[in-house]
């Protein structure tokens, strides 16, 4: 497991940072890679803020433990049936940013043709259907809609952005959360006051 402790290390230091940067709670949300024939995923009701390389739990692709110190991820099915899906992704971020989470109580409509960086690293992003957490349904049809973009909101509860590495991932989730943002605060456009001369 040694030759894995490298990317277990990049997991947890990006699980930590989510929740540093108030994407997700304490013990919401989950991240996983896939190293060839390999997923490591981040543990059930851990302290996000204190997750270690150790703590970081080894699935073979099917989704069998090899390695797990504690409870693996609730949303597990999710991350496989993903992985299943599309074979070009490497990284699966699942958290409960706020704006995201606004707009996938409220249904709202989020413009990715807002921004510069919204078109280039996002373009669309898909809405799914209700499932409850940590379902098969949910799994599968999160893994529907990530093949038409990498993006997906999950009504009443929150967000899944896929890509090729860490850094890249937690980018589309960062740019999908102010643009939930922004399309928020577009509804009230007409309601602007201004002082009067
Ligand atoms: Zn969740």
């Amino acid at each position: 497991m040694k030759q894995y402790l490298k990317q277990a290390k990049e997991i947890s230091k990006f699980m930590r940072r989510l929740y540093l940067q108030k994407l997700t709670t304490s013990l919401g949300g989950n991240i996983s890679m896939k190293i060839n024939d390999r997923i490591l995923i981040t543990p059930s009701q851990i302290d996000k803020n204190d997750l270690k390389a150790k703590d970081i739990a080894h699935l073979t692709t099917n989704g069998d433990i090899l390695k797990s110190k504690h409870k693996i991820s609730l949303e597990t099915p999710m991350h496989i049936a993903i992985y299943n899906a599309r074979s070009d992704v490497q990284v699966i971020i699942h958290a409960h940013p706020f704006w995201c989470t606004v707009a996938a109580i409220w249904g709202l409509q989020i413009d990715t043709n807002v921004t510069d960086e919204a078109q280039f690293n996002i373009k669309k992003i898909s809405f799914a259907k209700y499932y409850p957490m940590g379902t098969e349904d949910l799994a599968n049809e999160i893994a529907e809609k990530i093949k038409y973009s990498d993006v997906v909101i999950m009504p009443n509860h929150g967000i899944v952005c896929v890509g090729k590495t860490l850094i890249e991932t937690i980018e589309k989730l960062e740019i999908a959360e102010n643009l939930a943002h922004i399309s928020w605060l577009k509804q009230f456009n007409d309601k602007l006051t201004f002082l009067q001369d």
